[in-house]
């Protein structure tokens, strides 16, 4: 069980000025934030960022999408990080995601679905490093990780 998830807001969601309410129900439902940074991802970030999904008939839109304006990107230390993330978030089809989640308050379809979260947590790990170095990340006391 690792204690760690990656999370990233995406463009229509910073764009509707959803950033702070997001980051509220994240901090509210005892995430602690370890490392932050709003940038826009190159398209060439974005098909990194989503090479898993390079053979989905979406993975052109969805990375036109993701580069489409800035991104906030965070890491999120928590037990259970991964899972309990994902729980917070609903489903990825903000139509089939239970009320209360992320996705149903603030999502409008299924590509522009508010929000992103690591799916294991090799992958938390990976992203993370994607985005922070350790000299950007910080533990409960202040110190570097
Ligand atoms: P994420 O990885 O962003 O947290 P997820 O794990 O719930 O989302 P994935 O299957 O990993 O869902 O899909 C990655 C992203 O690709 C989704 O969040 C969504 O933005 C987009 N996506 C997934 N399915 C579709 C689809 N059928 N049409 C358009 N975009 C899609
Ligand atoms: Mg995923």
């Amino acid at each position: 069980m690792g204690n760690i998830t990656l999370t990233m807001i995406k463009p229509v969601a910073v764009k509707n000025g959803y950033t702070g309410k997001i980051l509220e129900k994240i901090t509210s439902a005892g995430f602690r934030i370890q490392a932050l940074r709003m940038l826009r991802m190159s398209k060439a970030d974005a098909e990194k960022f989503y090479e898993v999904h390079k053979e989905r008939p979406f993975y052109g839109e969805l990375t036109d999408f993701m580069s489409s304006g800035p991104v906030v990107a965070a890491i999120l230390e928590k037990e259970n990080a991964v899972e309990d993330y994902r729980k917070l978030i609903g489903a990825t089809n903000p139509a089939n995601a239970e009320e209360g989640t992320i996705r149903k308050m603030y999502a409008t379809d299924i590509q522009a679905n508010a929000v992103h979260g690591s799916d294991s947590d090799e992958n938390a790990e990976i992203e993370a490093s994607f985005f922070f170095s350790k000299k950007e990340r910080y533990k409960q006391d202040g110190n570097l990780i």
